[in-house]
């Protein structure tokens, strides 16, 4: 039977990849709702294509544009309760998470509680409300099924025997600047920065990438997902990223997935799996490439990573409090407010401000608070 799917950030990098998959998969999957935050004409053509029930933008003028762009069957929703209303809704197997930031903490928790498969993109949300989004899913019977392409290795890598899992090495290419001194960010015009060697994505995650925080984010997000401490995930940089990601298990063996840098790879994994549908993407030619390199990350020239480690080790709201001034100083690096050496700094201001909820868990309502009040203190510190 064709499973039902909404896709959540239609109009986005993992978005536009995810109808791709499902446009090649033969009939597998029916798009049964999109969501997007402004790009009207994608969306109304991704509409027309896929022939949704539902769709959602972010307000109601551009939902207005969207009426007249698409065919009275089409159900429009606007507002930033839309996604989750979506999901309220009955008909969906499986959700794909693909807005960027925390504006999706509450369609995940939504998508869990209703016991819906999740192929989950977004880091933001579960790195912000990890404990909760966790529990809810083991309380339900979710599925949680990664998307990250390192967290997808690792769990391709577990395969259902996380009781033996010793250690994660999670890998990463180094961003666009790992070869570039330091002295030299704040120089760089932002068409550079925004230029990834390895990956095409989005605006905010490619900043990411460039200052490391990804990678910060990732050890969180990978201690949620396989229920790992971070003592015993180590980031290695591996430039050609070609492995994804690799686990140790308790007898020392070491497993890794290896595959071409298409995102559309483990979109589809998480879609299809526990079954392996044709391949989308190039092979991956072993002999070109020759050979394959890593070493350890340069955390004093990338201090975003040090920021992550220490909200995840105040744990409680820190991680939310992280994710959303990340998410305001790179808008507003991207916005020109701001220089590159700036973004660690702003981050690392509202993190030692931030009050932080950890002695209880944090209920929701903390959390949604914590990334309130830190999007607007990074905001109010960027302005200045
Ligand atoms: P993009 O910026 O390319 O896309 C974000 C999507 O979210 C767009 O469709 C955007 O709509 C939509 N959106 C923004 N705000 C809202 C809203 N309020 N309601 C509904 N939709 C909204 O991001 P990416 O695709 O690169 O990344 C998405 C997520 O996946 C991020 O959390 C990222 O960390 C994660 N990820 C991405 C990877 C990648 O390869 N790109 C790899 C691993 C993880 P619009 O454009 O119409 O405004
Ligand atoms: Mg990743």
């Amino acid at each position: 039977m064709r499973k039902k799917i909404a896709i959540l950030g239609s109009t986005g990098s993992i978005g536009t990849s995810a109808l791709d998959v499902v446009a090649r998969s033969g009939g597998a999957f029916e798009v049964v709702a999109l969501s997007a935050g402004s790009n009207v004409k994608l969306l109304a053509a991704q509409a027309r294509a896929f022939r949704p029930r539902v769709v959602s933008i972010a307000d109601e003028r551009l939902a207005r544009q969207l009426k007249a762009l698409l065919p009275g069957a089409t159900k429009i929703l606007c507002g930033a309760d839309a996604p989750s209303e979506i999901l309220s809704r009955g008909g969906i197997d499986i959700v794909l998470m693909a807005i960027s930031g925390t504006e999706c903490i509450m369609p995940l928790v939504e998508s869990v509680k209703k016991k819906r498969r999740v192929a989950l993109a977004n880091k933001e949300a579960l790195i912000s409300a990890g404990q909760i989004v966790m529990e809810l899913a083991a309380k339900s019977g979710a599925e949680i099924i990664p998307v990250d392409s390192e967290h997808s290795a690792i769990f391709q890598c577990v395969d259902g025997r996380r009781e033996y899992l010793s250690k994660i090495y999670l890998t990463g290419s180094g961003g666009p600047l790992l070869n570039v001194p330091a002295r030299r960010f704040d120089s760089l015009r932002r068409g550079d920065v925004l230029n990834h060697p390895r990956w095409k994505m989005g605006r905010k995650i490619t900043v990411d990438s460039a200052t490391m925080m990804n990678k910060g984010l990732e050890v969180i997000e990978a201690q949620y997902l396989f229920g790992v401490d971070a003592a015993r995930i180590e980031v290695l940089i591996h430039p050609e990223a070609v492995i994804h990601s690799m686990v140790e298990f308790a007898d020392g063996a070491i497993l890794a997935q290896l595959g071409a840098p298409d995102m559309r790879l483990p979109i589809q994994y998480a879609l299809t799996y526990p079954r392996r549908a044709d391949g989308l993407a190039k092979h991956v030619d072993f002999a070109k490439i020759g050979r394959l390199t890593f070493k350890q990350p340069d955390y004093k020239k990338f201090p975003c990573l040090e920021l992550a480690a220490r909200a995840a080790a105040f744990g409680g709201t820190a991680p939310a409090a992280l994710c959303a001034a990340d998410e305001e100083t790179v808008a507003s690096y991207l916005d020109g407010r701001i220089k590159f050496s700036d973004i660690p700094k702003v981050i690392s201001r509202v993190l030692s401000a931030h009050k932080n909820i950890n002695d209880t868990k944090p209920s929701l309502g903390d959390i949604l608070e914590a990334v309130g009040r830190s999007k607007e203190e990074a905001r109010v510190i960027c302005c200045q």
